[in-house]
């Protein structure tokens, strides 16, 4: 019997997940070793016990003796804090779900990967934050990590039984998130409810609002550097607004792989989970004469400078990422409170890598965990200062 945990099981993907291994059997077909949550703990408990885990664990500390009390008497262990959250990756399982939200996922996903686990691999933060030492780490210890993030498993699929060296560009494709069609002068005052309002895909909120933002894409073009080891100039973005091509593969011969499905994030998911094997999934198959068109058009980068700083990120290279990562999460938390615009959200991202950056270059891209959690800590003071500034001048 294959055995799996979920990091991150109460949120978006931690839910596709779990419904995924439920519908295939739930406890008769995988013995599930640890499910984390953050502060959800009344869904984790519940989670818990429908899939017999071995071990639940909440992020928060206070949390803790509610997830007592919820599975009391259900044989299932309980444990809180991040370090709790880490340990439980020590616990020996084939298939870890890496699906935190934030830079909070590198840890325990590290430690996954350092005992040869599979990282089914959504929490794109971690590897903006620390790519170089997620994939060195994957590589020493034989562990593998697959795509679930929609594009990157589209881009793996493409490259199925291809060589690398014969990419040419890969093409990430962009709803252009819910503000895509405003005016630009409206922008600087949308609100946290417009910019939640996605046309496609069903999300977690901070990932929702970086789709209208395009932080999310400018995640994602990192990732694809980091994942598939191509150049910057290979990886291009398209915006299009029926979300229904996942990413594209042109190859030096002229031709393009293109990955299509209904924007179900049960699927990259599915794929992971019977990888290198396909198995039926329960996602919505395409009627391609009802759709009939696909439109794309290219991204405006004064409309979206995450895309614009992306690129500084990866001509920086060694912790331009941590700094990102981090203070991008520090300018979401301020827009999500009120206290800075929409527009402002790139603005603190800027201001924070002009002042941290080229000081924390490396030579070389060989970063331990202690250089990246220092660069993440002191992005988030500086990112704080920023959107401080930005707030006065409301
Ligand atoms: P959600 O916000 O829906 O869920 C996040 C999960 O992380 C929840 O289980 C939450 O717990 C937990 N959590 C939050 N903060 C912490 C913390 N500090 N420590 C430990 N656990 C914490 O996020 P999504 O599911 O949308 O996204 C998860 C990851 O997957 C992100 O990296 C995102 O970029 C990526 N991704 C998501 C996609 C999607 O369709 N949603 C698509 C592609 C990638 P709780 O809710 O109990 O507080």
């Amino acid at each position: 019997m294959r055995s799996i945990s979920i990091f991150g099981a109460t949120g978006s993907v931690g839910e596709s997940t779990f419904d995924l291994i439920s519908r295939a059997g739930g406890p008769q077909t995988f013995r599930t070793v640890a499910l984390t949550g953050g502060r959800n703990v009344a869904r984790l408990a519940e989670m818990a016990r429908a899939l017999r885990a071995e071990v639940a664990v909440c992020a928060d500390e206070s949390c803790l003796p509610a997830l007592r009390d919820a599975l009391a008497g259900s044989g299932v262990e309980v444990a809180a804090g991040d370090a709790a959250i880490a340990d439980a990756a020590d616990r020996p399982a084939d298939w870890v779900m890496s699906a935190i939200v934030g830079a909070a996922g590198l840890v325990p996903g590290l430690r996954a990967l350092r005992h040869g686990r599979t990282l089914a691999l959504a929490n794109k933060e971690s590897l903006v934050t620390a790519g170089p030492l997620l994939m060195a780490t994957a590589a020493a210890h034989g562990a593998r990590i697959l795509p679930v993030d929609s594009e990157h498993s589209a881009i793996f699929q493409a490259l199925a039984g291809e060589d690398i060296a014969a990419v040419e560009r890969i093409i990430l494709t962009a709803s252009g998130g819910a503000l895509r069609d405003w005016p630009m002068e409206a922008l600087a005052n949308a609100t946290v409810k417009e910019a939640l309002a996605h046309p496609n895909w069903a999300m977690g909120q901070r990932i929702t609002i970086d789709s209208a933002s395009m932080f999310n894409k400018a995640l994602e073009v990192i990732e694809t550097r980091e994942y598939f080891d191509v150049r910057p100039d290979q990886i291009e973005v398209i915006i299009h607004p029926e979300s229904l091509i996942h990413s594209l593969v042109g190859f030096q011969d002229g031709a393009i792989m293109a990955h299509m499905g209904a924007p179900d994030m049960r699927h990259s998911i599915g794929y992971a989970l019977n990888w290198p094997e396909r198995a039926a999934l329960p996602v919505a198959r395409l009627d391609l004469a009802q759709i009939a068109t696909l439109s794309f058009r290219a991204p405006d980068l004064n409309r979206y400078p995450a895309l614009r700083l992306c690129r500084d990120v990866m001509s920086m290279r060694g912790l331009a990422g941590a700094v990102f990562n981090a203070s991008k999460e520090i300018a979401l938390d301020q827009f999500l409170a009120g206290q800075i615009g929409f527009m402002d959200m790139a603005g603190v991202v800027e201001t924070t890598l002009a002042r941290l950056m080229p000081e924390m270059c490396l030579e070389t891209d060989v970063m331990t965990l202690e250089d990246i959690l220092r660069a993440d800590h002191l992005a988030r003071i500086r990112a704080g200062e920023a959107a401080t500034a930005l707030a006065a001048r409301r």
